[in-house]
């Protein structure tokens, strides 16, 4: 069932090495976290589905930048092809949460004319003891930004599922009052297999007159 889907949305995961970029990816998609951070392990793009409401599912096709973080080494196309951004800084880290503008500056130059979504995810806040970086002052480069802020924890399993929904039902709404089209050549967003596509009407018809025929016979 998890085939069916009426939109896939291609989303990436931005910010500095080491934020835990690829442990929320593991956490949000496997269920999984480990503390053994292995960076050159990469793995390319994760999925999951969501269910935004009843019969409304978006498939997430999730990209990790694999160990590629070293600014502006990663390729155009990356970005461009995508209409979601995760901005992740680790709480814990400050220097990480300076670079988040520089993080969106880069990435919003280049999907233009494409429009992108974007979500602040301040990590780690399991680590409160170790926190350099308060929540107001996040609030605010979000504000600036304009977009939303959540923090995360992979390692408790906090927010993460909520983060990742935040962003997609962003999105969703934009492309629902037309400022998001899917399009030929861009992969931010694709039409999908929905039940109807799989089986059409007509088929479904022939189909119960087949049955009915049969419990007359
Ligand atoms: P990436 O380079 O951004 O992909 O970061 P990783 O996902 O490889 O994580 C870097 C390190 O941070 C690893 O040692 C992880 O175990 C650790 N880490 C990731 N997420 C969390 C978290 O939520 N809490 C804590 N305490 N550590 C985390
Ligand atoms: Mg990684």
């Amino acid at each position: 069932m998890d085939m069916i889907w009426q939109y896939q949305f291609r989303v990436i995961l931005l910010g500095d090495s080491t934020v835990g970029k690829s442990s929320l990816l593991k956490r949000f998609t496997d269920g999984v976290f480990s503390d053994a951070a292995d960076p050159t392990v990469g793995v390319d793009f994760y999925a999951r589905t969501l269910e935004l409401e009843p019969g409304l599912k978006i498939k997430l096709q999730l990209w990790d930048t694999a160990g590629q973080e070293r600014f502006r080494s990663i390729t155009t196309s990356y970005y461009r092809n995508s209409v979601g951004g995760l901005l992740v800084f680790d709480l814990t880290v400050r220097k990480t949460f300076e670079h988040v503008r520089d993080w969106h500056q880069e990435v919003t130059e280049h999907v233009l004319p494409h429009h992108m979504v974007f979500i602040l995810i301040g990590h780690k806040s399991d680590l409160a003891k170790e926190r350099k970086v308060s929540r107001e002052e996040a609030e605010r480069l979000a504000a600036a930004l304009g977009i939303r802020y959540v923090e995360t924890s992979a390692k408790c399993n906090t927010n993460v599922d909520r983060a990742f929904e935040v962003l997609t039902r962003d999105i969703y709404e934009m492309m629902k009052r037309g400022e998001i089209t899917p399009c030929d050549g861009w992969d931010g967003v694709k039409s999908g297999l929905n039940a109807k596509a799989l089986y059409p009407a007509s088929d479904q018809r022939a189909q119960e007159r087949k049955s009915v025929s049969s419990h007359l016979l």
